[in-house]
């Protein structure tokens, strides 16, 4: 089955009051246009995935990294020429099955979108709906309401799935006949549509209260990890601290670089997560890990971290030793740590510390190294 989706994003949405138009409002660091592109795009099913944009909307879209299967077209006036529009794009594309989609809706489930996928290979047309669970009434003004049995209601969300051939004929038919949705055109036509039980989480963001809603389904939780090390200070090895090489008569002693700065935060960032420890990972006795530069396994960390939904929130440093003093290499470690852990250099924060000569710090014999960091995941 080759199967297209198109999205619908032309809408002047000023509903909103905000100057951003609805589709690249952030919420999370994300627009709502990319909630929907990255649900549907985990779906290998979908050939092609098209965008309907408003052409006001021009340099909002083009702040978005697109994958190579999307394609931006410019909107008609109304939702349905939108999607005519859109149609009429695909036509010599091979398309068989169409999803289309409210880009106003961006909290589908990827449940409800296997679900209907698999339905669609076997029907027509096939929409989610819900079972209204307030009285409705029928009004043409306050003194003249007549009831409705709310049984005999459904509301329709999207996304709606047909088959191409059959939606753009119908789509054709009515160029002159508005309607609220496209599974309407086949209910006008009195042909099938199968439904499938909508979700009642697949909002759509109408007003800004339909905003703070989706908001808060997405507020995310905040992890934090704790990591300290300490490495004793020997002759003849280079000294690596905070991921970039100093010069020094004394070097770290360990089976990688030996630098605790890094080690301390691979363990802080694990704690954050839950994934156990640097040891547990990379273990001193694989001979792979002799020698490695410690912020090679950083990385390897930080996917690690991403494939679980978590991202970098902020990283606090305390490098505790008599030598070499921070004030030199801070700003050079922050730069390394940000680019590594993929945030700004403004979520770092490295401070050096001695023992006042106390101990084995304090007589030049290790350099220790505490971090605390604070991660955020991501659902
Ligand atoms: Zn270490």
């Amino acid at each position: 089955m080759s199967l297209f989706l198109i999205l619908l994003a032309a809408g002047d949405g000023n509903r909103l009051k905000s100057k951003t138009p609805k589709p690249y409002n952030n919420v999370n660091s994300k627009t709502i246009l990319e909630y929907s592109l990255n649900t549907f795009g985990t779906f290998k099913e979908f050939k092609k995935i098209v965008i309907v944009f408003n052409k006001k909307h021009k340099k909002f879209l083009n702040k978005i990294k697109l994958k190579k299967n999307v394609l931006k077209i410019i909107g008609g006036r109304s939702r349905q020429e939108s999607a005519l529009k859109a149609l009429k794009k695909i036509k010599k594309m091979n398309c068989e099955k169409v999803f289309i989609h409210d880009v106003a809706r961006p909290n589908t489930s990827k449940n409800l979108i296997r679900k209907m996928i698999k339905i669609l290979k076997k029907n027509h047309a096939v929409i989610p709906v819900l079972k209204p669970n307030d009285a409705i009434k029928i009004t043409r003004n306050a003194h003249a309401l007549r009831n409705l049995n709310k049984n005999d209601l459904r509301l329709v969300q999207t996304p709606q799935g047909f088959s191409y051939k059959k939606i753009y004929k119908k789509h054709i038919k009515n160029i002159n006949n508005l309607f609220d949705d496209d599974s309407s055109l086949f209910v006008h036509d009195r042909e099938k549509v199968t439904t499938v039980k909508g979700e009642k989480s697949n909002l759509k963001i109408t007003t800004i209260d339909d905003l703070r809603t989706f908001e808060s389904l997405k507020r995310t939780k905040t992890y934090y990890g704790l990591g300290f090390d300490i490495h004793k200070l020997i002759k003849g090895k280079k000294l690596y601290l905070g991921g970039i090489k100093i010069s020094s008569l004394l070097g770290l002693k360990g089976h990688s670089d030996g630098d605790s700065v890094i080690h301390a935060l691979i363990d802080s960032l694990l704690g954050a997560c839950s994934l156990g420890d640097i040891g547990r990972l990379f273990s001193n006795k694989n001979k792979k890990y002799k020698n490695i530069r410690s912020t090679i396994l950083l990385k390897k960390v930080i996917e690690l971290i991403k494939s679980r939904n978590f991202s970098v929130n902020n990283i606090d440093i305390n490098v505790i030793a008599e030598k070499p003093k921070m004030k030199k290499y801070r700003s050079k470690m922050i730069k390394l740590i940000s680019t590594i852990c993929e945030i700004k250099t403004g979520q770092i924060n490295i401070k050096g510390k001695t023992t006042e000569k106390l101990g084995i710090i304090g007589k030049e014999k290790a350099i220790a190294s505490e971090v605390i960091t604070s991660v955020i995941k991501n659902d």
